[in-house]
């Protein structure tokens, strides 16, 4: 979901009164960012990969002797910037790109991306997603479908494995994490991980339980990245900056710690008010509190997560 912007501090400052209004207000429509101001800066990450920071998701790029591969596009306003932003690493144009999940801020460049040439991957529930119109509860809004041409074409639901720029590239699906459609990349040779939403690298997260996210599910998902990794490996988070193996260890510890709190509270049978004015995570907030998930919002997702049948 969106990082920091312009737009999207009103929309979580609207967000966090909504949860306690419990939608009593009227459904928001899907913002439009104003990128006028906004550069798209390349952070390199390893031999031949980088990662492009703009607004929304973080961006992936490969590159090398075959065309350039990229998973996620951002905002669709901000395509031009993209597309010149990786050419300032490769004169080949991108011929994959693989969506990390179906979030607004990780797909409204697909049509662009695709107009251009490329053939865009993604799970199939994402995919699914996309075809229709979505509401996210957390944010209390509603996103129309995409357009065809914006709709990935070639679906997977377990792995598929891409043999590019001299390296291989896993991608494969985690089971209802941050929503019920994210994929994990992995590139073998440069030894990078892109984790997709479910790694918020020094920040809450959101969890869209009304995409079938869970907390179980991004715990799990943080312990796969970490299975594979070594303590060199660079972690490309969907939001915050570029990651260390410690940087997901510390994420990992900080999402076990919250739900043990949360899950005695639960136990003593106290309700959503009670454990927000007990501040369970009040050691926790001036670290991971700073992010547009603020504390509250993190421990409402997480309780109605550990409460839902
Ligand atoms: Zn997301």
């Amino acid at each position: 979901m969106p990082s920091n912007s312009r737009f999207a501090r009103p929309t979580l400052r609207f967000m966090t009164s909504a949860l306690g209004l419990l939608l009593a207000s009227a459904v928001r429509a899907q913002p439009v960012p104003d990128v006028s101001k906004v550069t798209v800066k390349v952070v390199p990450v390893a031999a031949g990969v980088y990662m492009l920071e703009g607004i929304g998701g973080n961006i992936g790029l490969s590159v090398g002797k075959d065309d350039a591969f990229v998973i996620d596009d951002q905002y669709a306003p901000l395509s031009d910037k993209i597309k010149a932003a990786v050419a300032t690493v490769t004169p080949k144009p991108v011929r994959f790109v693989v969506n990390t999940h179906w979030h607004f801020d990780h797909v409204g460049g697909n049509e662009a991306m695709a107009g251009a040439g490329a053939i865009i991957f993604a799970h199939e529930n994402t995919r699914r997603r996309m075809s229709v119109e979505q509401f996210i509860q957390a944010f209390n809004m509603k996103i129309p479908p995409s357009p065809t041409a914006a709709l990935p074409i070639i679906t997977f639901t377990d792995t598929i494995t891409f043999y590019t720029n001299d390296d291989t590239v896993r991608t494969f699906h985690v089971a209802n994490a941050h929503t019920d459609g994210d994929v994990i990349i992995h590139f073998r040779k440069a030894n990078v991980i892109h984790m997709g939403d479910t790694f918020f690298n020094g920040r809450y997260p959101l969890i869209d339980l009304s995409s079938g996210g869970s907390m179980a599910g991004m715990i799990a998902a943080a312990n796969q990245g970490l299975a594979m990794s070594n303590a060199d490996t660079r972690f490309i988070p969907g939001h915050g900056p570029l990651g260390t193996r410690a940087d997901l260890v510390r994420y990992r510890d900080m999402l076990v710690t919250v739900r043990d709190r949360v899950v005695k509270l639960i136990a003593q049978q106290k309700t959503l008010k009670e454990i927000l004015d007990a501040k369970p995570t009040a050691d926790l907030d001036a670290t991971w509190g700073n992010g547009n998930i603020k504390a509250d919002q993190f421990l409402t997702i997480v309780y109605q997560s550990l409460t839902q049948r």
